[in-house]
């Protein structure tokens, strides 16, 4: 590697690492994060990153390796920085930016990030090198400092707002809303409790206001991990977001709340409170509960007579006559055909109940991951013709994994792109080696997922809204998907724009099978 006069990095043909283990070890002893993507890749992925990268930003290798940097913007997107990192992208450049990045937490910390290019003997881009240091502390005094010269202004130019009445009227805020509210000091005193957090816990406001919050009742908040969340809001301006706690409170007994917190957002003497709102979701997750053992039982008792249908009629497939009329098949084909479909419902609503109650077991052995994949894909393709799909790329790995349910993940990213893209005529499909991981992705030109909605999708039972009524479908596919991936140490995640269609991907790591 040689550095040229602009401060690029290129491969010369004389290149020698004489010590690979060293190199790395310098890296990962490096205090800035320092990622490569590969430029060559659909998305310029990250093929690499150093442990400090790892720290810098909480996700693990497994959930960085794979995606394109942007996947640190969450939602955070109408950032001009990012026009920056496109444009050296695009013309292979050099460029530093502060950008807002969120870490797996979602605190949001300012990243100075450091681009350059990698270019081959051919002078092509090949890679590109990151190069990032946390620039929060910094960044954070410089907007504060900008806050306090506006405070000052407003103090000095606009009319002074009276503070008593301010007061007011967060107390009466506080006081009148059905959630319970206390509001914490930097040190952890209770300031105030409104009504409904003395009535929930039957305590009074003497034996509440002024007291530690760790001290409360028998302790039931001082616990290390709310603890620490809560230490953190202040210096970092992050917030607490449902942390339950179950606990045999006094009084009350044993009940299951939900905590969430956030630094009071208001100016001047009022900015370092912790505003705390408790609910009690005791009676919520008891029916939710019920919910759960009602479907595990209801497809438990559907399976039993519905695969007693299926052998039946097998055996009227099986013993058909040769000379049986067309109106008699096609009566059985179409009998065949719904009750397959009736049981791959039924098996993934079982799917489901497995995965709550932890008795979701996988069975992992080596398989051809391109064939598999390209077969299933085929299969998908013959089944439906409106949409033409096209594989690129190819991973050329044996990969030990559950090859049925990595099928049933094929399938159901497929059966989305399908179903909603109805107007578009091509899906693709491309699958090849990250780094030591498998990726596969989707990408259909369908109708797209809000940013909102994006956070959503794996959840259990969660349809887009709008889309409910037209297309059919349980909201359980990508859950399930979700979970199979999770099982095998890789992520699944959808990188999609309302109206623009969706690219939806997995990332699977290498076992010890590896390469063919
Ligand atoms: P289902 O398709 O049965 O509703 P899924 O769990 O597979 O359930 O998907 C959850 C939701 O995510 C869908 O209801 C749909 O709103 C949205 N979704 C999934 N894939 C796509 C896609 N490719 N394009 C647009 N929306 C999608």
């Amino acid at each position: 590697m040689e550095t040229s006069t602009d401060g690029e990095l290129t491969f010369s043909n004389n290149t020698v690492i004489t010590d690979v283990n060293l190199l790395n070890l310098a890296l990962n002893a490096s205090i800035s994060g320092i990622i490569v993507t590969d430029n060559k890749l659909p998305d310029n992925p990250i093929i690499y990153c150093n442990s400090a990268f790892e720290v810098m930003t909480g996700y693990n290798r497994s959930e960085i390796i794979g995606h394109n940097c942007r996947f640190l913007q969450i939602d955070d997107r109408l950032q001009n920085q990012r026009d920056s990192l496109r444009q050296a992208v695009e013309t292979g450049g050099n460029c530093v930016v502060e950008i807002r990045n969120y870490k797996k937490n979602g605190e949001l910390f300012w990243n100075e990030l450091y681009m350059s290019p990698i270019r081959d003997v051919a002078g092509e881009v090949t890679h590109f090198i990151g190069v990032q240091n946390d620039i929060t502390r910094r960044k954070n005094a410089e907007l504060e400092l900008i806050e306090q010269k506006k405070t000052m202004e407003r103090r000095i130019l606009g009319p002074t707002k009276s503070i008593k009445e301010r007061e007011d009227y967060l107390a009466s805020i506080v006081a009148t809303v059905r959630e319970r509210f206390i509001v914490l000091d930097p040190n952890f005193i209770v300031l105030s409790a409104n009504n409904h957090f003395l009535t929930t816990f039957k305590v009074s406001r003497e034996e509440t206001v002024g007291k530690h919050f760790y001290e409360l009742g028998n302790g039931q908040w001082n616990i290390p991990q709310l603890k620490y969340l809560l230490e953190s809001i202040l210096p970092t301006n992050s917030s607490v977001e449902h942390f339950e706690v179950e606990h045999d409170f006094p009084h009350i007994g044993k009940k299951l709340m939900q905590v969430n917190a956030h630094r009071v957002e208001l100016e001047g003497q009022y900015k370092d409170r912790i505003l705390l709102a408790i609910e009690d979701i005791t009676n919520v997750r008891e029916i939710e509960k019920r919910k759960d053992d009602f479907l595990s039982i209801a497809s438990h008792e559907l399976k039993t007579p519905l695969t007693t249908i299926r052998g039946y009629v097998q055996m009227l497939e099986d013993s058909m006559p040769e000379d049986a009329d067309e109106k008699y098949r096609t009566v059985l084909e179409k009998t065949s055909l719904h009750v397959n479909r009736l049981n791959n419902l039924i098996s993934e609503l079982l799917d489901v109940s497995r995965i709550k109650s932890g008795n979701f077991e996988l069975y992992k052995a080596p398989f051809d991951f391109d064939k598999v994949v390209t077969e299933t894909v085929e299969a998908i393709q013959a089944a439906s013709k409106r949409q033409g799909i096209i594989i690129t790329g190819s991973t050329g790995v044996i990969y030990r994994g559950d090859e049925s349910h990595i099928i049933q993940v094929v399938t159901n990213l497929l059966a989305n792109a399908i179903k909603y893209a109805p107007g578009s005529e091509e899906i693709r499909v491309h699958f090849s080696l990250v780094s030591d991981y498998l990726k596969f992705s989707v990408t259909d030109q369908g109708m797209g997922i809000s940013a909102e909605d994006q956070k959503k999708i794996f959840d259990r039972f969660f349809r887009v809204n709008e889309i409910q009524q037209k297309f059919p479908g349980m909201g359980i596919g990508l859950y399930i998907s979700d979970q199979i991936i999770k099982n095998h140490g890789g992520t699944l995640w959808v990188e999609s724009e309302k109206g623009l269609g969706s690219t939806v991907n997995f990332t699977l790591p290498l076992n010890e099978i590896g390469k063919r």
